[in-house]
């Protein structure tokens, strides 16, 4: 033991902290007996990947480091439009339309400060795996192009052949642990893997296809965490955190809410700047070219009446989920979840919004986003670093994780919106 303090994080996309079991995922489950298990756990809203990646990162809710969900509308001096942020060039569209990426702080950046290195892989969007790290203060290795600080292009061919799935998930796995973990042994290494949420989007939860890929993402948290402990077996220098970013509904409905918006005179016509819905799986943002007019009332005050829409969050209100209420984006909503089982008897439905770019039916099929309790379900597994093995019941969210990281660091963590974990089982 050389007593460097480090970090290995993996994130099993999309992994539902109830689909959990010996059956489907025997290596999760050995670690929730000897981890701290953290079992009031919850995602951020929207509870999309690429918002989440960002609050992992920042410390912070959507609110302070500005990406609010997988889409997004920018101006970019041609009034609002909706832009996917999984686009690789979403984070020049978004220097250009605010003057920079995430307002705050990236762990990769604070590392960079004290001299120490972050090294990201990732096999999610583009979107997801640049927003650990949008202005390269560390390695980001990614399918679409890896970079180095400065953003300093790095050619790596292990990461181009990357494809989303299982297969794909593997080689990452096999190139983390040998070459990341073991080789490098850089003071931050992050895993982010496709699955169980590619998966999970295009077949039915708990199918067998699904069951297969949360099996699949288990093996490979196994190999990553067999790797830390063997470079590490007393555990008090590698702290090692397994988790997901937001849990998964079943699709019920999809709802065409740009549609509804324009029948009800609220918005001009199809692909008009006056009033932009940024779809987000099973929540939908909206944003307003003229944010202080009474459009923003009438459209919260429309949705609330809508039998598909829960709860709407408009002002004030909208701070009380994590959200901004000072922007372009006026009104947030959450669709209305329900616990019915689907076929294969995985509780949780919801509709989602109807995303124009994305016209491929969900229905039936696994989908995120919003507030509703199963996506609000993702897992988080703490061990060594001191870590006391047993359940926490204290609420927790994907914010905490950056601060329990840079504690390990013994860096500064004292100004994000999370706080770090605690050690005790207590
Ligand atoms: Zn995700």
């Amino acid at each position: 033991m050389n007593g460097i303090p480090r970090i290995v994080i993996v994130i099993c996309d999309s992994l539902r902290a109830d689909l959990i079991g010996p059956a489907d995922t025997p290596f999760l489950t050995e670690l929730s007996e000897r981890a701290a298990r953290f079992a009031a756990h919850r995602s951020v809203f929207p509870s999309t990947t690429r918002a989440s990646a960002a609050s992992i990162a920042t410390g912070c809710l959507p609110a302070r480091h500005g990406l609010l969900g997988n889409t997004m509308a920018l101006d970019e001096g041609e009034g609002l439009v909706c832009r996917s942020a999984g686009h690789p060039d979403f984070p020049d569209r978004m220097r250009r339309a605010t003057g920079r990426t995430l307002q705050v702080p990236t762990l990769a950046e604070r590392l960079r400060w004290h001299g120490e290195t972050s090294i990201s892989c990732a096999n999610v969007s583009p979107g997801a795996a640049y927003f650990q790290d949008p202005d390269g203060h560390g390695f980001v290795y990614h399918a679409a192009g890896s970079y180095g600080p400065g953003r300093r292009p790095v050619d790596d061919p292990a990461s181009a052949r990357l494809k989303k799935g299982l297969a794909g998930d593997r080689a990452m796995t096999e190139r983390f642990c040998a070459e990341i973990i073991e080789e490098r042994a850089p003071s931050l290494a992050i895993m982010w893997l496709s699955e169980p949420d590619y998966t999970g989007h295009h077949s039915p939860l708990g199918s067998p296809e699904h069951r297969a890929a949360i099996a699949g993402a288990d093996q490979c948290a196994r190999q990553v965490f067999e790797t830390v402990r063997r470079l590490d077996p007393s555990g008090d220098d590698i702290l090692f955190i397994a988790g997901s970013d937001h849990g998964m509904e079943t699709v019920s409905d999809a709802i065409d809410l740009d549609g509804l918006l324009i029948a009800a005179g609220l918005k001009a016509g199809p692909g008009s700047r006056d009033v932009v819905v940024a779809p987000n799986g099973t929540a939908a943002t909206l944003y307003f070219a003229e944010p202080d007019s009474d459009r923003v009332a009438k459209v919260a005050r429309f949705l609330a009446a809508e039998n598909w829409a829960g709860e709407v969050f408009a002002g004030d209100r909208l701070a009380s989920v994590g959200l901004p209420s000072h922007t372009a984006m006026r009104v947030a909503v959450t669709l209305a979840s329900d616990d019915r089982l689907n076929p294969h008897g995985i509780a949780g439905h919801c509709p989602i919004v109807f995303d124009p770019a994305d016209s491929e039916s969900k229905i039936g099929f696994g989908q995120h986003g919003g507030l509703g309790a199963n996506e609000q379900l993702p897992f988080l597994m703490i061990e060594g670093g001191g870590f006391a093995r047993g359940r926490r019941s204290m609420p927790t969210s994907l914010v905490d994780i950056a601060p329990t990281v840079l504690r390990h660091l013994h860096m500064d963590h004292d100004d994000m919106d999370g706080r770090a974990l605690p050690r005790d089982a207590g």
